[in-house]
């Protein structure tokens, strides 16, 4: 006997299948159907179901590129389990190269969402009734917003047994606890006893290679840790864990002058870039509020007062993280053999 068909909206997928399922959505107002397409791989072997997603937002698309890898990888003939994969989530979004749907929500306040509610609501409940049900475990890839930049790192909730094992798992050069917001999918899946670690890395609407391959090899190496795929000989080194993050913001409206970049350890009262008005007078410092390492920035040198121009995150293991900066400065660590090679881009 062999393993049983995966069902998904209607759909078998026999033993060993690769298949893309589409799931239909809103249709847009130029008579154009729209569909979600899930690529389901099934393997000759049971296992676990693993949900790996993108473009939530629909302008974060490192995680649509970091999809496109991991479809690509040789080692899926050897599958232990089930991948359940959505390169773009927020079709519509990704269409207007928007975080938002085109009635200006954000999906990923929207969940669980309701059939009969708007526009994202609707979306919502498809996804989490017909894809993200199906799954024991997820991992939702994310970018920071437009004109922002973040450190590679995963977000957890820790306290989830199922799933703090697994976001250490992953390896990427930072973890953070947290607990998932209201309306998002990370909430909502949790409450479906889906756990889902979150992903962030990069910018939106940009193409981050190391980014993109820091994100690869975890999805690798949290589907080793679930025993779909084989075990690698070397662990992975650990993520720096943050204990805390805080935002640091902008004292007045301004042009910035940045003076720290993503991975930067600062001091508390350390300035970290000065604003001011473009004839050069009233400039005043940005001043960090703690110790820690910069894990998220502003990359457009135009604030309002108040803005968050900084995100810190508060750690001892500063010569961890050192370790992990050095490993992604030259890119060795990431040229895994069983990894397909890609030509990196710049
Ligand atoms: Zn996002």
């Amino acid at each position: 006997m062999g393993r049983a068909d995966f069902e998904i909206h209607g759909v078998g997928v026999k033993a060993g299948q690769k298949l893309v399922v589409d799931i239909p959505l809103p249709g847009l107002y130029t008579e154009t159907t729209v569909n979600m397409p899930v690529h389901v791989v099934h393997g000759k072997r049971e296992g676990p179901t693993l949900l790996v997603s993108a473009a939530v937002h629909g302008d974060e698309i490192n995680g649509v590129e970091i999809i496109r890898r991991l479809l690509l990888q040789p080692q899926l003939k050897k599958l232990r389990g089930t991948l359940l994969v959505v390169p773009i989530v927020n079709v519509l979004g990704f269409h207007i190269q928007s975080r938002y749907l085109p009635d200006r929500r954000d999906l990923n306040r929207s969940f669980p969402g309701r059939e009969q509610g708007s526009l994202a609501a609707r979306l919502a409940h498809i996804f989490l009734s017909e894809v993200v049900r199906r799954a024991d475990l997820g991992i939702d890839l994310h970018t920071a917003a437009i004109h922002r930049d973040n450190f590679p790192q995963i977000r957890a909730d820790m306290s989830l047994e199922s799933l703090a094992p697994l976001a250490k798992a992953f390896a990427a050069p930072m973890l953070i606890h947290s607990a998932p917001p209201d309306g998002s999918l990370r909430h909502s899946a949790s409450v479906e006893q889906v756990p889902i670690m979150v992903y962030e890395a990069g910018e939106a609407l940009r193409f981050d290679e190391v980014a993109i391959r820091v994100g690869l090899r975890g999805v690798v190496n949290v589907m080793r840790e679930m025993g779909m795929l084989s075990l690698k000989r070397k662990p992975p080194k650990p993520s720096v864990v943050l204990r805390s993050t805080a935002w640091v913001r902008a004292p007045s409206s301004g042009l910035v002058r940045m003076l720290v970049k993503l991975g930067d350890m600062v001091s508390k009262e350390d300035v970290l870039a000065f604003v001011g008005d473009a004839g050069g007078s009233g400039e005043k410092p940005i001043v960090s509020s703690s110790d820690g390492v910069i894990i998220g920035r502003t990359n457009l040198p135009l604030v309002y007062e108040g803005e968050a121009v900084f995100h810190v995150g508060r750690t001892r293991q500063a010569s961890l993280l050192e370790q992990h900066l050095d490993a992604m400065q030259d890119g060795g660590q990431f040229n895994l053999p069983e990894i397909v090679e890609e030509p990196e881009i710049v």
